[in-house]
Formats: structure tokens, sequence, C-alpha cells
């Protein structure tokens, strides 16, 4: 179904902010389309001995405000499409934070919850072999994304070393605190996150600590979500939580560090005692104040849009509400905070971790924090008042932060004389 397609749902984004801001047709065509795309093929020695021919793809989107950065995913549902939608987002990412890069994105078809250690470095290896030519800290940076980790961002790293002869820490992000990491990079995409949910709260006249939520998701950022909207909004209460085995509700309230420990230890949210089971897409539909989409694309759609209770959707994952559903949230009065916008919070600390290893000088904890609450704070305030600036048009925040972002990069190509 075309309408589920990342790329042409990107696309479709693209064309409302053009014809809105009377883009030129060069400018348009030019940002509907990658800069450059390189497909690899990743021949991987397996633990059984045979060799398994993997696919992976690297897009460079746009690279008129600085270098391409964006992660890599592992997924067995990995498409170039997909690759290419996450990279455009990434480009009105980068900008709508303001940091001198661009976007691109990875991906690897693969199933790494059924790949060993030893697999997984081996392909973790295999992929920077192949795309080593066209990434760095002045070309292209990666980063993790779903199903990649900071020991996923080392092999990559160490392997760049072996290429080059040289260290260049800088030439990818998520990296593990020893080997150049930067503090606050793990829960940077939640907090970030998080800090939208409080100016939001502040716009709509919502008492932030007394806010229900509820996670669809609990990787990285879903996990982090929970226990970070309590600390930074002053309460709050966890109603419930899922990730791709299940979920679990309780009316009372979870608590979010026993549930996260829980989740590390069994693997999975399901079977945590004290609650009821929820589905995924019955959890989507909780009469909460926070709904956090943490997870993959696709999730609120023309089907069940309608039956969105929350009164705001703070997109952590990338994607997960498709054009069709937005126009229904916003005539039913859900503030939703647009994932590029709601979950830029790990980039942002991606580009500082790109800083710091450039001058091979660590900021601590605190500092990480105030210049990513900064850079959050400006970015949504940014994208609400445009939002106000173009109410006679009744766009929602997805457009509003695709003008604020469309604008700057047509504006970086024009400086470079590109268009
Ligand atoms: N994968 C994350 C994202 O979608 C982070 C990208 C990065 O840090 O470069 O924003």
């Amino acid at each position: 179904m075309s309408e589920m397609n990342p790329f042409k749902i990107a696309q479709a984004q693209l064309d409302e902010a053009a014809s809105i801001l009377g883009l030129d047709e060069g400018t348009h065509q030019t940002l509907r389309r990658p800069m450059r795309e390189l497909w690899v093929n990743l021949p991987v020695r397996m633990d059984d001995g045979n060799v398994k021919s993997f696919q992976g793809f690297r897009v460079q989107y746009n690279d008129a405000r600085g270098p391409t950065k964006g992660g890599i995913r592992f997924h067995p549902d990995e498409t170039v499409d997909t690759v290419r939608a996450l990279a455009a987002w990434m480009t009105w990412k980068t900008a709508v934070v303001d940091i001198p890069l661009g976007g691109g994105k990875g991906g690897i078809i693969c199933d790494p919850k059924s790949m060993s250690q030893g697999e997984l470095e081996r392909l973790s290896r295999q992929y920077i072999r192949q795309v080593g030519r066209i990434v760095g800290l002045e070309k292209d940076c990666p980063a993790p994304d779903v199903y990649t980790t900071p020991q996923i961002m080392a092999w990559m790293m160490d392997e760049y070393y072996w290429q080059k002869g040289h260290n260049e820490f800088g030439m990818i992000t998520g990296k593990p605190i020893p080997l150049g990491g930067s503090q606050g990079r793990g829960d940077a995409t939640a907090r970030g996150g998080v800090y939208t949910v409080r100016e939001a709260c502040a716009r709509l006249g919502i008492d932030a600590s007394s806010t229900s939520y509820a996670i669809q998701g609990f990787g990285n950022a879903g996990q982090f979500a929970a226990t970070l909207h309590r600390e930074i909004l002053g309460g709050g209460k966890l109603v419930a939580v899922s990730d791709s085995r299940g979920g679990v509700y309780s009316a009372d309230g979870l608590d979010p560090d026993a549930i996260v420990k829980h989740k590390l230890d069994s693997g999975s949210v399901a079977g945590f005692p004290g609650t009821t089971e929820i589905s995924n897409e019955k959890l989507l539909e909780l009469d909460v104040d926070v709904l956090y989409p943490a997870a993959l694309e696709n999730v609120i759609t023309g089907d069940n849009a309608s039956a969105i209770q929350a009164k705001i959707s703070c997109e952590l994952a990338n994607g997960p509400t498709t054009p069709e559903a937005d126009r229904i949230l916003h005539d039913k009065g859900v503030f939703v905070i647009p994932d590029f916008l709601a979950n830029a919070g790990g980039v942002t600390v991606s580009y500082f971790e790109m800083v710091q290893d450039s001058y091979n000088y660590f900021w601590d904890a605190e500092t990480v924090y105030e210049r990513l609450n900064q850079k959050m704070t400006k970015a949504f305030n940014d994208v609400f008042e445009m939002r106000e600036r173009y109410e006679s048009k009744n766009i929602h925040m997805r457009t509003a932060a695709y003008l604020v972002s469309v604008q700057r990069v047509a504006e970086a190509m024009k400086l470079r004389g590109w268009t």
C-alpha cells in the first residue's frame, strides 16, 4: 500500500510544505530525492561456517547544511525506501534543531535477535569495509538506531581505524564513553522528547507534573522516557508500556525503574507483576495525557487515529503517524509533537559528541543536558511560532516543523549556488 511507503509519505509531507512556502520547482525537486546512495553486499561468515550475504544501504540525503548524519538500523523488514525516508527526516531533524549537519541514514536487512555477538561484530565490520569510503567526520557520520548499540558503534569505529590507519572518533557517534562517546548520549532521545513535552504543556496550559503517560515501544528511547518523564516534569503517572512481545497496563501506575529492570532482566515488559495485559494497539488508544509512540513507523494510521485519546503524542519513533492520521488527529485536537522535532535530542547530543571528539576534550553530563535543553526548547518554540504564523492555513505541528526546516535547508542550497 503506497500510503504506507515511508518514502512516499516523506515526499508527500515535503510537497505540502513546498506548496505553502511557494518553493521554486528546482529546489523542491532537489529536496524530493537523496543526493547520493550506496547499496552494499555484505558477505559474512556465520557461526556454522557458511557465508551469508546481507544487503545494506547508506543514503546521504542532503548535505547543504553540513556533513550528513544519521543512524544505522538492523532490521529484517528494512528496505531502501525506509532508509531514504529516514534520511530525509534526518535532514529536517538536524535543521529543526539548527545544528550544522545534513541528513543521512543506513540500514542492513538482518535479524539481529537471531544472530550471535560474533556474527553481529563481523556484519558491523563488513558494513564499514563497504561504506568506509563514503563516511567520516567531515562527510557522513553514522550513529545507533533501531537494534544497533554503542558496542556496534565501537566495532564500526575500530574497523574504520584499521582502514585509515588512525583514530577518528568523530566518524561515528553513540560510542561507549571510553571510546570518545559523550555523556548523556544514551538517554538523549528520550530526554529531548520530554523537554518538548514540557514546552507543549506550558503552551497548552497543562500541568506537566500531574500528567498520565503511556509508552508504545520499550527500546532505548521508551525505557528512558519512562523514568525521565517523571524526573524532568516533576511527577506523572506511567499507566502502560508495550514492546514487540506484548504490553502491560495498571490504572494505579507502574514503577518506571521496576519495569525497566524487568525488561532488562527478562527481555520483555510482558508478565510484569501486578498488571493486566494490553495489546500494542489498545495501548495507543488509552485515555492518557501524553502518549509516546517509541517503536516503529506507521502505527497510527487512518484506521485507528480517530480512537486516539491522548492530549499530546510525543513521537520518539520515526514516522509513527501516517499523513491521513495526522489530519484526523489534528481535527480531533490531539497535539502531535512530530518525530523529527520530538526525537531530535539523539542527534543533537551526537553532534555534541562530534564536537567533543574533534577537540578531544569532554564535557560533563550537566553541560550536555543544559545545552540539549537549550536546543530543544528553542526548536520547539520555533515550530510552535511557525504554526501560529500560519494559523490561517490551519496547519499542525508537523507541517510547521517542515516549514522551519525546509526553509533552512533551501536557504543553505541557495547560498551555495545549488539552486
Ligand atoms: N538514529 C537517531 C535518529 O533517528 C540518531 C541519529 C544520530 O545520532 O546521528 O535521530
